[in-house]
């Protein structure tokens, strides 16, 4: 489809971009899947290309367009992976965002210039077991001690939590969770590398995403120098909010690109499967149904690159992020339902296609602010009326 927001360089980079997942992605992911997380030597290689700092600074390899990250997350997308996406977009856009944002130069040295490389692997712990959306509720402490922070708690839910060499971690460092009521004065972000002492991590077992090696990480006593203070001291939770931002725009993205692929692969399914004399692709109730999607894809692809072009203008478009995490998110998981029953038994074979994108779709409703929490949020700053944006307490 032609678009305002794509250049000639766009579209060079696009290619590349795809050539590359097909050669150096597709033909392993599966097998990654299996083993619930991605060789070591995968991150080099999207390093090399420059891959994972395409939103930083020019400084550390960067200086790119959001538009740029917008064709790098679509094809991501479109490998139909949804672990693989989920660890790339988190190292390359959610965990190391903060140390390129706010962090100091010694972090941006140590921590991030290896990142971007492929060099190591990073992680965002923010979710705890009885905290998740509510940011407010994060219990996870670190308590001054000269010239370090001892850190203790648990996260969950940790994307690349069982490869990362470092996390970045959401912890508790002024007023505690109950003695604030608003809970939302006394977070930080503290850089912690995952081979401290102190640091035990788990596998999760989860339905989809299986490549992410997602983790539960338990700190116990855990001594972080105290230079590994991201930004601001109580300033997290700032930090978080705005960083949530990109991070579901970056969801609504990845989601994009799965969704225009998993409708090719259905219209591919379609043509090529004959029932009762002819191809399903003539019949209309099919037909029909790809219509809808295909008229919903549209409406989807527009609001993304709208959102995006905001985010580009130096915006923080904090509404139509949550509006474009909610309905690309959705439209894949019904995209992904309608696809595998359109599909027959074929779809629902384990292996399939159709079947990962089913199990992969439910993952992206939930991470990143579940579907509610962007309906609370669209819906109060509806109801404040055009002027009142901004972002609140959850995600
Ligand atoms: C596959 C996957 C990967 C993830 N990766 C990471 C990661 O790398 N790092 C990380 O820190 N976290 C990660 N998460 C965690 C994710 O961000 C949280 O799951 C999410 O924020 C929701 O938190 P919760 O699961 O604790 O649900 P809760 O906050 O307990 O909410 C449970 C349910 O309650 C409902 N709900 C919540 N709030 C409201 C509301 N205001 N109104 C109405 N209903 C509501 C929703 O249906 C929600 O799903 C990941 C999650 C998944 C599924």
């Amino acid at each position: 489809m032609r678009s305002p927001y794509f250049t000639a360089d766009h579209e060079v980079f696009r290619a590349k971009v795809r050539t590359f997942l097909a050669a150096e992605v597709l033909p392993d992911a599966a097998r990654w899947e299996q083993e619930d997380g991605l060789p070591r030597e995968l991150w080099k290689l999207f390093g090399e290309q420059g891959y994972l700092g395409l939103l930083h600074a020019s400084s550390v390899g960067g200086g790119r367009d959001m538009f740029t990250s917008v064709v790098f997350l679509e094809e991501l997308g479109r490998t139909g992976f949804g672990g693989l996406r989920a660890a790339v977009s988190v190292h390359a856009y959610m965990a190391t965002h903060y140390l390129a944002w706010v962090g100091s130069r010694e972090l941006r040295r140590t921590y991030l210039e290896p990142a971007v490389r492929g060099d190591s692997v990073a992680a965002l712990a923010i979710t705890e077991p009885a905290a998740g959306s509510d940011l407010a509720g994060l219990t996870t402490t670190a308590t001054p001690d000269g010239d370090h922070y001892v850190v203790n708690g648990t996260k969950t839910m940790v994307s690349n939590g069982m490869v990362a060499d470092f996390a970045v971690v959401a912890v508790r460092t002024g007023a505690s969770a109950d003695s604030d009521k608003s809970g939302m004065t006394g977070l930080s972000l503290l850089v912690v590398d995952s081979d401290l002492p102190g640091i035990s991590r788990a596998p999760v077992r989860t339905l989809g995403w299986r490549s992410a090696g997602t983790a539960t990480v338990v700190y116990d006593d855990v001594r972080v120098p105290a230079d590994r203070l991201i930004g601001r001291l109580n300033s997290g939770f700032y930090y978080l909010v705005r960083g949530l931002q990109l991070e579901r725009l970056v969801a609504a993205t990845l989601a994009l690109g799965g969704i225009e692929q998993s409708l090719d692969d259905l219209r591919g399914f379609l043509r090529g499967r004959r029932v009762a004399g002819s191809v399903l692709a003539e019949k209309q109730a099919p037909v029909h149904r790809v219509a809808d999607l295909v008229t919903e894809l549209a409406a989807a692809r527009q609001l993304v690159h709208h959102t995006a072009w905001l985010y580009d203008q130096g915006e923080l478009p904090t509404e139509e992020c949550s509006m474009a995490k909610l309905y690309t998110t959705e439209l894949a998981c019904r995209l992904a339902d309608t696809s595998l029953q359109l599909q027959g038994a074929h779809g629902y074979l384990e292996q399939s296609d159709a079947a990962r994108a089913y199990r992969d779709a439910r993952a992206a409703t939930i991470a990143a602010g579940p579907s509610e929490v962007m309906r609370d949020l669209i819906g109060r700053a509806a109801m404040r009326g055009p002027a009142g944006r901004g972002a609140g307490a959850q995600r």
